[in-house]
Protein backbone atom coordinates (compact mmCIF):
# COMPACT_ATOMS: atom_id res chain seq x y z
CA UNK A 1 0.00 0.00 0.00
CA UNK A 2 2.64 2.19 0.87
CA UNK A 3 4.31 4.16 -1.66
CA UNK A 4 7.78 2.92 -1.72
CA UNK A 5 10.73 4.70 -3.27
CA UNK A 6 10.90 5.63 -6.53
CA UNK A 7 7.10 4.41 -7.35
CA UNK A 8 4.69 6.66 -8.31
CA UNK A 9 2.42 8.60 -6.07
CA UNK A 10 -0.91 7.26 -7.47
CA UNK A 11 -3.87 8.78 -6.10
CA UNK A 12 -7.01 7.34 -5.65
CA UNK A 13 -10.79 8.59 -5.66
CA UNK A 14 -13.75 6.58 -3.82
CA UNK A 15 -17.29 7.24 -5.02
CA UNK A 16 -20.02 5.67 -2.57
CA UNK A 17 -23.72 5.35 -2.40
CA UNK A 18 -25.98 7.37 0.51
CA UNK A 19 -29.54 7.07 0.63
CA UNK A 20 -30.69 4.95 -2.19
CA UNK A 21 -28.88 2.88 -5.00
CA UNK A 22 -29.95 3.74 -8.73
CA UNK A 23 -29.19 7.78 -8.60
CA UNK A 24 -26.23 7.33 -10.74
CA UNK A 25 -23.33 6.59 -9.00
CA UNK A 26 -21.39 5.17 -12.07
CA UNK A 27 -22.47 7.81 -14.18
CA UNK A 28 -20.73 9.99 -11.76
CA UNK A 29 -17.39 7.75 -11.88
CA UNK A 30 -17.31 8.72 -15.58
CA UNK A 31 -17.79 11.61 -15.08
CA UNK A 32 -15.20 12.82 -12.51
CA UNK A 33 -12.95 10.71 -14.45
CA UNK A 34 -13.73 12.61 -17.39
CA UNK A 35 -13.00 15.70 -15.85
CA UNK A 36 -10.28 14.81 -14.57
CA UNK A 37 -8.85 13.63 -17.82
CA UNK A 38 -9.77 17.27 -18.89
CA UNK A 39 -7.48 18.66 -16.65
CA UNK A 40 -4.61 16.63 -17.94
CA UNK A 41 -4.34 13.26 -15.76
CA UNK A 42 -4.15 9.52 -16.99
CA UNK A 43 -7.37 8.32 -15.50
CA UNK A 44 -8.91 4.40 -14.68
CA UNK A 45 -11.61 3.73 -12.94
CA UNK A 46 -12.75 0.30 -11.30
CA UNK A 47 -16.49 -1.14 -10.11
CA UNK A 48 -16.54 -2.90 -7.45
CA UNK A 49 -20.13 -5.27 -6.74
CA UNK A 50 -20.62 -6.22 -3.31
CA UNK A 51 -22.31 -9.42 -4.60
CA UNK A 52 -21.12 -12.62 -4.12
CA UNK A 53 -21.59 -14.09 -7.79
CA UNK A 54 -17.90 -14.14 -8.70
CA UNK A 55 -18.95 -12.03 -11.85
CA UNK A 56 -21.85 -10.70 -13.51
CA UNK A 57 -22.36 -13.43 -16.13
CA UNK A 58 -24.59 -15.84 -14.39
CA UNK A 59 -26.99 -13.06 -13.53
CA UNK A 60 -30.30 -12.61 -15.43
CA UNK A 61 -30.13 -8.79 -17.42
CA UNK A 62 -33.66 -8.28 -16.17
CA UNK A 63 -31.66 -8.57 -12.43
CA UNK A 64 -28.91 -6.82 -12.80
CA UNK A 65 -29.29 -5.05 -16.33
CA UNK A 66 -26.69 -5.32 -19.20
CA UNK A 67 -23.47 -7.68 -19.00
CA UNK A 68 -21.08 -5.80 -20.32
CA UNK A 69 -17.91 -7.79 -21.58
CA UNK A 70 -14.27 -6.80 -21.90
CA UNK A 71 -11.91 -6.73 -24.15
CA UNK A 72 -10.20 -9.69 -21.87
CA UNK A 73 -13.51 -11.68 -21.56
CA UNK A 74 -14.22 -10.75 -17.99
CA UNK A 75 -17.82 -10.31 -17.64
CA UNK A 76 -19.13 -6.91 -15.72
CA UNK A 77 -21.61 -4.92 -14.88
CA UNK A 78 -22.90 -2.29 -17.78
CA UNK A 79 -21.34 0.86 -15.49
CA UNK A 80 -17.47 -0.98 -16.77
CA UNK A 81 -19.28 0.37 -19.76
CA UNK A 82 -19.74 3.66 -19.11
CA UNK A 83 -15.91 4.13 -17.76
CA UNK A 84 -14.98 2.97 -21.30
CA UNK A 85 -17.22 5.25 -23.46
CA UNK A 86 -17.10 8.09 -21.05
CA UNK A 87 -13.03 7.96 -21.03
CA UNK A 88 -12.78 6.70 -24.16
CA UNK A 89 -10.55 3.85 -22.89
CA UNK A 90 -10.08 -0.45 -22.80
CA UNK A 91 -10.71 -1.44 -19.48
CA UNK A 92 -8.95 -4.51 -18.31
CA UNK A 93 -10.35 -7.56 -16.09
CA UNK A 94 -8.33 -6.40 -12.84
CA UNK A 95 -10.45 -3.24 -12.82
CA UNK A 96 -14.11 -5.12 -12.23
CA UNK A 97 -14.40 -7.50 -8.34
CA UNK A 98 -16.93 -8.66 -6.28
CA UNK A 99 -17.39 -9.81 -3.08
CA UNK A 100 -17.00 -13.90 -4.54
CA UNK A 101 -13.79 -12.74 -6.81
CA UNK A 102 -12.05 -11.48 -3.53
CA UNK A 103 -13.32 -14.23 -1.55
CA UNK A 104 -12.62 -16.84 -3.93
CA UNK A 105 -8.89 -15.69 -4.36
CA UNK A 106 -8.59 -15.55 -0.94
CA UNK A 107 -9.47 -19.57 -0.43
CA UNK A 108 -7.44 -20.41 -3.56
CA UNK A 109 -4.20 -18.45 -1.70
CA UNK A 110 -4.95 -20.21 1.73
CA UNK A 111 -5.46 -23.47 0.02
CA UNK A 112 -1.99 -23.18 -1.74
CA UNK A 113 -0.17 -22.06 1.57
CA UNK A 114 0.43 -18.53 0.23
CA UNK A 115 -0.37 -17.54 3.74
CA UNK A 116 2.22 -19.62 5.13
CA UNK A 117 0.53 -21.22 7.89
CA UNK A 118 -0.93 -18.10 9.38
CA UNK A 119 -4.96 -17.77 10.70
CA UNK A 120 -6.61 -16.40 7.74
CA UNK A 121 -9.06 -13.76 8.47
CA UNK A 122 -11.63 -11.64 6.88
CA UNK A 123 -10.32 -8.78 8.54
CA UNK A 124 -7.67 -7.88 7.24
CA UNK A 125 -7.26 -10.59 4.53
CA UNK A 126 -10.05 -9.65 2.93
CA UNK A 127 -9.80 -5.60 2.60
CA UNK A 128 -5.95 -6.65 1.80
CA UNK A 129 -7.04 -8.48 -0.88
CA UNK A 130 -9.30 -5.84 -2.18
CA UNK A 131 -6.37 -3.22 -1.64
CA UNK A 132 -3.84 -5.71 -3.98
CA UNK A 133 -6.57 -5.49 -6.70
CA UNK A 134 -7.41 -1.76 -6.99
CA UNK A 135 -3.63 -0.83 -6.34
CA UNK A 136 -2.85 -3.75 -9.17
CA UNK A 137 -5.41 -2.03 -11.47
CA UNK A 138 -3.78 1.67 -11.05
CA UNK A 139 -0.77 0.42 -11.37
CA UNK A 140 -1.62 -1.52 -14.66
CA UNK A 141 -2.98 1.31 -16.26
CA UNK A 142 -0.25 3.72 -14.59
CA UNK A 143 -2.57 5.90 -13.72
CA UNK A 144 -2.23 9.14 -12.00
CA UNK A 145 -5.65 9.25 -10.51
CA UNK A 146 -8.19 6.21 -9.97
CA UNK A 147 -11.80 6.34 -9.79
CA UNK A 148 -13.06 3.14 -7.48
CA UNK A 149 -17.13 2.84 -7.72
CA UNK A 150 -17.93 1.21 -4.17
CA UNK A 151 -21.35 -0.91 -6.03
CA UNK A 152 -24.51 -0.30 -3.53
CA UNK A 153 -25.73 1.99 -0.67
CA UNK A 154 -24.00 2.86 2.66
CA UNK A 155 -25.29 0.95 5.54
CA UNK A 156 -25.56 -2.34 3.68
CA UNK A 157 -24.45 -5.43 5.09
CA UNK A 158 -22.28 -6.29 2.03
CA UNK A 159 -20.28 -3.64 1.18
CA UNK A 160 -18.53 -3.50 4.90
CA UNK A 161 -15.44 -5.12 3.51
CA UNK A 162 -14.95 -3.13 0.81
CA UNK A 163 -15.15 0.02 2.72
CA UNK A 164 -12.76 -1.08 5.22
CA UNK A 165 -10.34 -1.29 2.82
CA UNK A 166 -10.87 2.25 1.57
CA UNK A 167 -10.59 3.54 5.06
CA UNK A 168 -7.31 1.19 5.55
CA UNK A 169 -6.41 2.85 2.28
CA UNK A 170 -6.92 6.26 3.66
CA UNK A 171 -5.20 5.41 7.12
CA UNK A 172 -1.98 4.47 5.40
CA UNK A 173 -1.85 7.25 2.64
CA UNK A 174 -4.24 10.44 3.96
CA UNK A 175 -3.27 12.67 0.99
CA UNK A 176 -3.90 10.25 -1.73
CA UNK A 177 -7.27 9.52 -1.18
CA UNK A 178 -10.70 11.18 -1.66
CA UNK A 179 -14.37 9.84 -0.62
CA UNK A 180 -17.05 11.12 -2.45
CA UNK A 181 -20.62 10.44 -1.32
CA UNK A 182 -23.28 10.53 -3.67
CA UNK A 183 -26.34 11.40 -1.56
CA UNK A 184 -30.62 11.56 -2.56
CA UNK A 185 -32.23 14.24 -1.83
CA UNK A 186 -36.11 13.81 -2.42
CA UNK A 187 -38.90 16.97 -2.52
CA UNK A 188 -41.74 14.95 -1.67
CA UNK A 189 -44.75 16.62 -3.66
CA UNK A 190 -46.91 17.00 -0.22
CA UNK A 191 -44.11 18.83 1.84
CA UNK A 192 -42.93 20.82 -1.01
CA UNK A 193 -39.47 21.36 0.25
CA UNK A 194 -36.47 19.19 -0.62
CA UNK A 195 -35.38 17.49 2.45
CA UNK A 196 -31.35 16.77 3.56
CA UNK A 197 -31.87 14.18 6.57
CA UNK A 198 -31.27 11.53 4.81
CA UNK A 199 -27.94 13.01 3.35
CA UNK A 200 -27.86 13.82 7.08
CA UNK A 201 -28.41 10.06 8.13
CA UNK A 202 -26.36 8.72 5.31
CA UNK A 203 -22.83 10.56 6.51
CA UNK A 204 -23.53 9.62 9.49
CA UNK A 205 -23.43 5.62 8.45
CA UNK A 206 -20.32 6.61 6.42
CA UNK A 207 -19.05 8.16 9.62
CA UNK A 208 -19.45 4.96 11.70
CA UNK A 209 -17.46 3.28 8.95
CA UNK A 210 -14.45 5.71 9.86
CA UNK A 211 -14.92 7.51 6.53
CA UNK A 212 -15.61 11.57 6.18
CA UNK A 213 -16.76 12.08 2.87
CA UNK A 214 -14.87 15.20 1.17
CA UNK A 215 -17.70 15.94 -1.14
CA UNK A 216 -21.21 15.39 -1.30
CA UNK A 217 -22.94 15.25 -4.80
CA UNK A 218 -26.30 15.94 -3.91
CA UNK A 219 -28.65 13.78 -6.62
CA UNK A 220 -31.83 15.21 -7.02
CA UNK A 221 -34.75 16.61 -9.12
CA UNK A 222 -34.28 20.15 -9.49
CA UNK A 223 -30.74 22.45 -8.70
CA UNK A 224 -29.99 22.74 -4.88
CA UNK A 225 -30.05 26.35 -3.56
CA UNK A 226 -27.76 28.22 -1.11
CA UNK A 227 -29.99 27.47 2.02
CA UNK A 228 -29.51 23.71 1.86
CA UNK A 229 -26.17 23.66 1.06
CA UNK A 230 -25.35 25.70 3.79
CA UNK A 231 -27.63 22.89 5.44
CA UNK A 232 -25.62 19.93 4.03
CA UNK A 233 -22.13 21.27 4.35
CA UNK A 234 -23.00 21.94 8.13
CA UNK A 235 -25.16 18.62 9.38
CA UNK A 236 -22.34 16.48 7.36
CA UNK A 237 -19.16 18.35 7.91
CA UNK A 238 -18.24 18.85 4.48
CA UNK A 239 -16.76 22.10 3.05
CA UNK A 240 -19.49 24.35 1.80
CA UNK A 241 -17.85 24.19 -1.68
CA UNK A 242 -17.52 20.65 -1.57
CA UNK A 243 -21.45 19.84 -1.80
CA UNK A 244 -22.33 19.64 -5.47
CA UNK A 245 -25.66 20.29 -7.24
CA UNK A 246 -26.65 17.29 -9.55
CA UNK A 247 -30.05 17.96 -10.56
CA UNK A 248 -31.69 15.41 -12.97
CA UNK A 249 -30.79 15.54 -16.86
CA UNK A 250 -31.97 14.90 -20.22
CA UNK A 251 -28.35 13.43 -21.06
CA UNK A 252 -26.01 11.98 -18.83
CA UNK A 253 -22.95 13.30 -21.16
CA UNK A 254 -24.31 16.84 -19.41
CA UNK A 255 -22.66 15.72 -16.47
CA UNK A 256 -18.96 15.89 -16.75
CA UNK A 257 -19.67 19.68 -18.02
CA UNK A 258 -22.38 20.39 -15.18
CA UNK A 259 -20.19 19.62 -12.22
CA UNK A 260 -17.27 21.59 -13.56
CA UNK A 261 -20.14 24.65 -12.92
CA UNK A 262 -19.25 23.59 -9.72
CA UNK A 263 -16.01 23.52 -9.98
CA UNK A 264 -15.70 19.84 -9.09
CA UNK A 265 -12.12 18.93 -10.36
CA UNK A 266 -10.23 21.71 -8.65
CA UNK A 267 -11.76 20.94 -5.43
CA UNK A 268 -11.12 17.14 -5.81
CA UNK A 269 -7.53 17.77 -7.05
CA UNK A 270 -6.81 20.35 -3.76
CA UNK A 271 -7.96 17.36 -1.59
CA UNK A 272 -5.65 15.02 -3.33
CA UNK A 273 -2.63 17.76 -3.10
CA UNK A 274 -2.23 17.70 -7.03
CA UNK A 275 -1.89 20.46 -8.62
CA UNK A 276 -3.68 20.09 -12.21
CA UNK A 277 -1.67 19.33 -15.81
CA UNK A 278 -3.90 21.54 -17.57
CA UNK A 279 -4.91 25.10 -15.77
CA UNK A 280 -8.11 25.09 -17.87
CA UNK A 281 -10.32 22.27 -18.09
CA UNK A 282 -9.69 21.06 -21.87
CA UNK A 283 -13.10 18.89 -22.72
CA UNK A 284 -13.26 20.75 -26.21
CA UNK A 285 -14.21 17.21 -27.91
CA UNK A 286 -16.78 16.23 -25.72
CA UNK A 287 -18.35 19.43 -25.82
CA UNK A 288 -18.70 19.30 -29.47
CA UNK A 289 -19.97 15.93 -28.69
CA UNK A 290 -22.62 17.33 -26.41
CA UNK A 291 -23.52 19.97 -29.27
CA UNK A 292 -24.20 17.33 -31.70
CA UNK A 293 -27.04 15.92 -29.06
CA UNK A 294 -28.42 18.81 -28.50
CA UNK A 295 -28.39 20.15 -32.63
CA UNK A 296 -29.62 17.17 -34.04
CA UNK A 297 -33.36 17.96 -35.38
CA UNK A 298 -33.93 15.67 -37.96
CA UNK A 299 -35.38 11.85 -36.08
CA UNK A 300 -34.63 8.44 -37.36
CA UNK A 301 -36.93 5.72 -35.67
CA UNK A 302 -35.25 2.83 -34.59
CA UNK A 303 -36.85 -0.49 -32.63
CA UNK A 304 -35.27 -2.96 -30.71
CA UNK A 305 -37.05 -6.44 -30.42
CA UNK A 306 -35.71 -8.13 -27.18
CA UNK A 307 -37.27 -10.47 -24.43
CA UNK A 308 -35.41 -8.25 -21.28
CA UNK A 309 -37.76 -5.07 -21.20
CA UNK A 310 -40.17 -5.86 -18.06
CA UNK A 311 -39.53 -6.36 -14.46
CA UNK A 312 -43.00 -6.10 -12.78
CA UNK A 313 -44.72 -3.34 -13.78
CA UNK A 314 -41.88 -1.53 -15.00
CA UNK A 315 -40.41 -1.63 -18.40
CA UNK A 316 -36.40 -1.17 -17.83
CA UNK A 317 -33.76 -0.83 -20.71
CA UNK A 318 -30.60 -1.01 -18.94
CA UNK A 319 -30.34 -4.84 -20.43
CA UNK A 320 -29.17 -3.15 -23.68
CA UNK A 321 -27.67 0.40 -22.77
CA UNK A 322 -24.25 -0.52 -24.94
CA UNK A 323 -26.50 -1.40 -27.84
CA UNK A 324 -28.94 1.80 -27.07
CA UNK A 325 -25.92 4.28 -26.88
CA UNK A 326 -24.15 2.64 -29.88
CA UNK A 327 -27.31 3.62 -31.86
CA UNK A 328 -27.14 7.39 -30.09
CA UNK A 329 -23.18 7.59 -31.27
CA UNK A 330 -23.93 6.61 -35.00
CA UNK A 331 -27.02 8.85 -35.08
CA UNK A 332 -25.63 11.79 -33.51
CA UNK A 333 -22.47 11.86 -36.08
CA UNK A 334 -24.62 11.85 -38.72
CA UNK A 335 -26.63 14.36 -37.40
CA UNK A 336 -29.86 12.86 -36.71
CA UNK A 337 -32.28 12.61 -33.65
CA UNK A 338 -32.51 8.61 -32.25
CA UNK A 339 -35.89 7.65 -31.22
CA UNK A 340 -35.56 4.32 -30.16
CA UNK A 341 -38.84 1.94 -29.31
CA UNK A 342 -38.60 -1.44 -27.45
CA UNK A 343 -40.39 -3.67 -28.36
CA UNK A 344 -41.38 -7.27 -26.39
CA UNK A 345 -40.27 -10.19 -28.97
CA UNK A 346 -43.49 -12.29 -27.68
CA UNK A 347 -46.09 -10.17 -29.69
CA UNK A 348 -45.07 -10.73 -33.20
CA UNK A 349 -45.71 -14.39 -32.67
CA UNK A 350 -48.96 -13.09 -34.18
CA UNK A 351 -47.38 -13.00 -37.92
CA UNK A 352 -50.02 -10.14 -38.72
CA UNK A 353 -48.33 -7.66 -35.75
CA UNK A 354 -45.28 -7.37 -37.99
CA UNK A 355 -47.46 -4.86 -40.11
CA UNK A 356 -46.96 -2.71 -37.21
CA UNK A 357 -43.08 -2.62 -37.96
CA UNK A 358 -43.63 -0.63 -41.46
CA UNK A 359 -43.23 2.81 -39.00
CA UNK A 360 -39.79 2.40 -38.15
CA UNK A 361 -36.65 3.23 -40.36
CA UNK A 362 -34.17 0.26 -38.91
CA UNK A 363 -34.96 -2.75 -36.73
CA UNK A 364 -32.34 -4.47 -34.25
CA UNK A 365 -32.36 -7.73 -32.67
CA UNK A 366 -30.14 -7.98 -30.07
CA UNK A 367 -28.06 -10.55 -27.84
CA UNK A 368 -30.23 -13.37 -26.20
CA UNK A 369 -30.73 -16.54 -24.57
CA UNK A 370 -32.91 -19.62 -24.70
CA UNK A 371 -36.25 -20.01 -26.30
CA UNK A 372 -38.68 -17.44 -25.29
CA UNK A 373 -39.45 -14.67 -27.96
CA UNK A 374 -37.72 -16.56 -30.54
CA UNK A 375 -40.98 -17.28 -32.89
CA UNK A 376 -41.53 -13.52 -32.50
CA UNK A 377 -38.03 -12.73 -33.43
CA UNK A 378 -37.86 -14.75 -36.46
CA UNK A 379 -41.32 -13.35 -38.13
CA UNK A 380 -39.76 -9.94 -37.26
CA UNK A 381 -36.71 -10.77 -39.04
CA UNK A 382 -39.05 -12.31 -42.23
CA UNK A 383 -40.53 -9.09 -42.45
CA UNK A 384 -37.99 -6.96 -42.64
CA UNK A 385 -35.96 -8.98 -45.14
CA UNK A 386 -39.38 -9.16 -47.54
CA UNK A 387 -39.20 -5.60 -47.15
CA UNK A 388 -36.34 -4.19 -47.25
CA UNK A 389 -36.17 -2.76 -43.69
CA UNK A 390 -32.73 -2.12 -42.31
CA UNK A 391 -32.03 -4.83 -39.85
CA UNK A 392 -28.94 -5.37 -37.58
CA UNK A 393 -28.48 -8.53 -35.85
CA UNK A 394 -26.27 -8.73 -32.57
CA UNK A 395 -24.87 -12.29 -31.91
CA UNK A 396 -28.50 -14.17 -30.87
CA UNK A 397 -29.73 -11.51 -33.76
CA UNK A 398 -26.67 -13.17 -36.63
CA UNK A 399 -28.24 -16.63 -35.52
CA UNK A 400 -31.82 -15.96 -36.22
CA UNK A 401 -30.90 -14.36 -39.41
CA UNK A 402 -29.40 -17.53 -40.59
CA UNK A 403 -32.11 -19.44 -39.11
CA UNK A 404 -34.73 -16.99 -40.53
CA UNK A 405 -33.04 -17.46 -44.13
CA UNK A 406 -32.58 -21.27 -44.04
CA UNK A 407 -36.27 -21.68 -43.21
CA UNK A 408 -38.12 -19.49 -45.54
CA UNK A 409 -35.22 -19.11 -48.33
CA UNK A 410 -33.90 -22.41 -48.36
CA UNK A 411 -36.92 -23.98 -47.28
CA UNK A 412 -35.69 -25.55 -44.67
CA UNK A 413 -38.36 -25.37 -42.57
CA UNK A 414 -37.57 -27.54 -39.63
CA UNK A 415 -33.76 -25.18 -39.17
CA UNK A 416 -33.18 -23.63 -35.57
CA UNK A 417 -30.46 -23.41 -33.01
CA UNK A 418 -29.33 -26.84 -30.41
CA UNK A 419 -29.71 -24.20 -27.82
CA UNK A 420 -33.65 -24.43 -28.42
CA UNK A 421 -33.90 -27.87 -30.29
CA UNK A 422 -30.62 -29.74 -30.66
CA UNK A 423 -33.16 -32.73 -32.44
CA UNK A 424 -34.09 -30.72 -35.19
CA UNK A 425 -33.79 -32.03 -38.56
CA UNK A 426 -31.40 -29.11 -39.65
CA UNK A 427 -29.88 -27.45 -36.93
CA UNK A 428 -28.09 -24.58 -38.80
CA UNK A 429 -26.75 -23.59 -35.35
CA UNK A 430 -24.96 -25.73 -33.29
CA UNK A 431 -23.18 -25.78 -29.94
CA UNK A 432 -19.06 -25.07 -30.13
CA UNK A 433 -16.77 -27.86 -30.13
CA UNK A 434 -15.27 -26.15 -27.49
CA UNK A 435 -18.42 -25.47 -25.04
CA UNK A 436 -19.98 -29.17 -25.42
CA UNK A 437 -17.69 -30.21 -22.62
CA UNK A 438 -18.85 -26.99 -20.45
CA UNK A 439 -22.39 -27.80 -20.66
CA UNK A 440 -22.09 -31.41 -20.22
CA UNK A 441 -20.32 -30.45 -16.89
CA UNK A 442 -22.54 -27.86 -16.17
CA UNK A 443 -19.59 -25.22 -15.96
CA UNK A 444 -21.63 -22.25 -16.99
CA UNK A 445 -19.83 -19.14 -14.98
CA UNK A 446 -17.28 -17.46 -17.21
CA UNK A 447 -17.12 -20.20 -19.74
CA UNK A 448 -18.51 -18.68 -22.82
CA UNK A 449 -16.75 -17.64 -25.65
CA UNK A 450 -15.56 -14.42 -24.08
CA UNK A 451 -14.03 -11.11 -25.45
CA UNK A 452 -11.99 -10.32 -28.07
CA UNK A 453 -11.18 -12.36 -31.04
CA UNK A 454 -10.35 -11.57 -34.57
CA UNK A 455 -11.89 -11.63 -37.59
CA UNK A 456 -10.90 -11.49 -41.25
CA UNK A 457 -13.63 -9.25 -43.85
CA UNK A 458 -14.30 -10.08 -47.10
CA UNK A 459 -13.74 -7.26 -49.92
CA UNK A 460 -16.62 -5.65 -51.72
CA UNK A 461 -18.90 -6.26 -48.87
CA UNK A 462 -21.00 -3.77 -46.77
CA UNK A 463 -19.28 -5.03 -43.63
CA UNK A 464 -15.48 -3.76 -45.77
CA UNK A 465 -16.59 -0.68 -46.72
CA UNK A 466 -17.84 -0.14 -43.05
CA UNK A 467 -14.96 -0.96 -41.47
CA UNK A 468 -12.53 0.26 -44.33
CA UNK A 469 -9.96 -2.31 -43.42
CA UNK A 470 -9.66 -6.39 -43.93
CA UNK A 471 -9.04 -7.34 -40.19
CA UNK A 472 -10.80 -6.38 -37.15
CA UNK A 473 -11.07 -6.71 -33.62
CA UNK A 474 -14.70 -7.71 -31.90
CA UNK A 475 -15.35 -9.17 -28.53
CA UNK A 476 -17.70 -11.61 -28.26
CA UNK A 477 -19.96 -13.78 -25.34
CA UNK A 478 -21.44 -16.71 -26.97
CA UNK A 479 -21.52 -20.49 -26.89
CA UNK A 480 -23.26 -21.57 -30.30
CA UNK A 481 -22.31 -21.13 -33.77
CA UNK A 482 -23.17 -21.13 -37.66
CA UNK A 483 -23.18 -25.35 -38.40
CA UNK A 484 -20.76 -25.01 -41.21
CA UNK A 485 -22.29 -27.85 -42.96
CA UNK A 486 -24.61 -25.23 -44.00
CA UNK A 487 -22.25 -22.65 -45.13
CA UNK A 488 -22.15 -23.83 -49.00
CA UNK A 489 -25.66 -23.94 -48.93
CA UNK A 490 -26.83 -20.92 -47.63
CA UNK A 491 -23.75 -18.82 -49.81
CA UNK A 492 -25.49 -20.37 -53.08
CA UNK A 493 -28.76 -18.76 -52.08
CA UNK A 494 -27.04 -15.38 -51.76
CA UNK A 495 -26.30 -15.63 -48.12
CA UNK A 496 -22.98 -13.78 -47.97
CA UNK A 497 -20.32 -14.34 -44.40
CA UNK A 498 -18.52 -11.40 -45.07
CA UNK A 499 -16.43 -11.89 -42.08
CA UNK A 500 -14.42 -15.21 -41.00
CA UNK A 501 -12.11 -16.18 -38.06
CA UNK A 502 -8.31 -15.96 -39.42
CA UNK A 503 -8.67 -20.14 -40.16
CA UNK A 504 -11.73 -19.62 -42.09
CA UNK A 505 -13.59 -21.97 -39.40
CA UNK A 506 -16.07 -19.61 -37.98
CA UNK A 507 -18.59 -17.35 -39.31
CA UNK A 508 -18.31 -13.86 -37.75
CA UNK A 509 -20.58 -11.43 -40.09
CA UNK A 510 -23.42 -12.65 -42.58
CA UNK A 511 -25.30 -10.20 -45.16
CA UNK A 512 -26.68 -9.95 -48.08
CA UNK A 513 -25.62 -7.84 -51.10
CA UNK A 514 -26.56 -4.30 -51.38
CA UNK A 515 -28.75 -5.34 -54.75
CA UNK A 516 -31.36 -7.52 -53.00
CA UNK A 517 -31.44 -5.57 -49.74
CA UNK A 518 -30.29 -1.88 -48.19
CA UNK A 519 -28.89 -3.52 -45.02
CA UNK A 520 -29.46 -6.88 -43.79
CA UNK A 521 -26.53 -7.92 -41.64
CA UNK A 522 -26.18 -9.70 -38.33
CA UNK A 523 -22.81 -10.02 -36.58
CA UNK A 524 -21.92 -12.98 -33.82
CA UNK A 525 -19.87 -10.70 -32.10
CA UNK A 526 -20.87 -7.77 -30.53
CA UNK A 527 -20.32 -4.47 -31.84
CA UNK A 528 -22.22 -2.45 -29.54
CA UNK A 529 -19.43 -2.88 -26.85
CA UNK A 530 -16.52 -0.65 -28.93
CA UNK A 531 -18.82 2.08 -29.91
CA UNK A 532 -17.72 4.73 -27.81
CA UNK A 533 -19.30 8.49 -28.20
CA UNK A 534 -16.62 10.18 -30.31
CA UNK A 535 -15.96 6.92 -32.15
CA UNK A 536 -19.22 5.57 -33.23
CA UNK A 537 -18.96 1.97 -34.31
CA UNK A 538 -18.67 1.70 -38.22
CA UNK A 539 -21.38 -1.27 -38.54
CA UNK A 540 -23.86 0.93 -36.12
CA UNK A 541 -23.18 4.05 -38.64
CA UNK A 542 -23.59 2.24 -41.73
CA UNK A 543 -27.18 0.68 -40.45
CA UNK A 544 -28.20 4.30 -39.52
CA UNK A 545 -27.51 5.75 -42.78
CA UNK A 546 -29.57 2.83 -44.47
CA UNK A 547 -32.16 4.05 -42.01
CA UNK A 548 -32.67 7.37 -42.55
CA UNK A 549 -32.26 7.07 -46.45
CA UNK A 550 -35.44 4.69 -45.89
CA UNK A 551 -36.95 7.88 -43.98
CA UNK A 552 -35.76 10.24 -46.62
CA UNK A 553 -37.99 7.89 -49.34
CA UNK A 554 -41.68 7.69 -47.03
N1 LIG B 1 -27.51 -17.70 -27.03
C1 LIG B 1 -26.58 -17.52 -28.12
C2 LIG B 1 -25.29 -18.26 -27.87
O1 LIG B 1 -24.97 -18.56 -26.73
C3 LIG B 1 -26.33 -16.05 -28.38
C4 LIG B 1 -25.62 -15.35 -27.28
C5 LIG B 1 -25.74 -13.87 -27.34
O2 LIG B 1 -26.61 -13.33 -28.01
N2 LIG B 1 -24.90 -13.17 -26.60
O3 LIG B 1 -24.55 -18.53 -28.80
Amino acid sequence: MKNKKGQKNRKYIFVIGGVISGVGKGITVSSIGKIMQGKGFNVTALKIDPYVNVDAGTMNPTEHGEVFVLRDGRETDQDMGNYERFLNTTLPGINYMTTGLVYKTVIENERNLKYKGKCVQVVPHIPLEIIRRIERASETADADITVVEIGGTVGEYESILFLEAARMMKIENPKNIAFVMVSYLPNPAKVGEMKTKPTQHATRLLNSAGIQPDVIIARSETSLDKKRKEKIAIFCNVDPEGIISAPDVDSVYDIPINFEKDRLSDILLKKLNLKPKNKDLDLKDWKKFVGKINSAKDEVKIAIVGKYFRTGDFVLTDAYISVIEAIKYSAYHLGKKPVIDWLTADEFENKSKTKELKKYDGIIVPGGFGERGIEGKLNVIQYVRENKIPYFGLCYGMQLLVIEYARNVLGLKDANTAEINPEAKDVVINIMDSQKENLEKGNYGGSMRLGAYPTVLKKGTIARKAYGEDNIEERHRHRYEVNNDYVDMLEKEGLIFSGKSPKGDLMEIAELPIEKHPFFLGTQFHPEFQARPMNPHPLFTEFIKSAVKLRSKK
